[in-house]
């Protein structure tokens, strides 16, 4: 229960930062959220977006789920978490600015470039990170003679920018990308070095950004 009591005296000391008399932050966001991005980020516990960007509630809107991915429009009747939390964003939000935060060490590109060889992939999750298929046959094509570590670094890199791709799939989001109200991002972290990198289509490389 000690990891649960952790929990609790955090929450502690978020209500006396946010709910004390000296903080006015609910009192505006209590009856709505205005924020301005998006964050698609890992559901790895290391990426925090908001921690990793110091932001405060009600700053950023966020998804999170295994290695940050973004699946294609698609109109099948399943059920779409990413699509219903990507059209509240743009479409009721209107968000100006989304995030793709991919990350190094990230276990769903490691199960993606190793199959189920592992025995990780699980039902579901190897159904999932095959969005990023293309990413890793790419790898698999152009670096099959470097380590594992180079080429999870490049899958990681590779299956942010599909993901990027992706949104443009949706109609509304492309629109609004087209009119310039609206700017995607590529970031990604380097768990091992603290170093933050965005891509630049210019160069068509991630370049260091912090
Ligand atoms: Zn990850």
């Amino acid at each position: 229960m000690e990891d649960i009591a952790k929990l609790i005296d955090g929450f502690k000391q978020f209500q006396e930062r946010y709910f004390g008399e000296e903080s006015s932050l609910f009192a505006a966001l209590k009856c709505e959220q205005k924020p301005k991005t998006l964050v698609i980020g890992c559901s790895d516990s290391r990426v925090d977006p908001a921690l990793l960007t110091g932001c405060a509630p009600g700053d950023l809107f966020v998804v999170r789920n295994v290695a940050n991915l973004v699946p294609p429009c698609e109109h099948d009747g399943a059920y779409h978490g990413v699509s219903a939390a990507l059209e509240y964003a743009v479409c009721f939000l209107e968000v100006e600015h989304i995030i793709i935060l991919g990350h190094s060490g990230c276990g769903g590109i490691l199960a993606l470039l190793e199959g189920n060889s592992q025995g990780k992939s699980g039902e579901y999750i190897s159904k999932w990170v095959e969005i990023a298929g293309p990413a890793r046959d790419l790898v698999q094509r152009q670096l099959a003679d470097k380590p594992l570590r180079i080429q999870a670094v490049a899958c990681e890199q590779i299956s942010l920018l599909i993901s990027l791709e992706n949104l443009l799939t949706f109609p509304w989001l492309r629109e609004r990308v087209e009119a310039g109200s609206l700017f995607l991002h590529g970031w990604y972290v380097d768990i091992s070095s603290g170093n933050l990198f965005c891509y630049l289509p210019s160069s068509g490389r991630f370049e260091l950004l912090v």
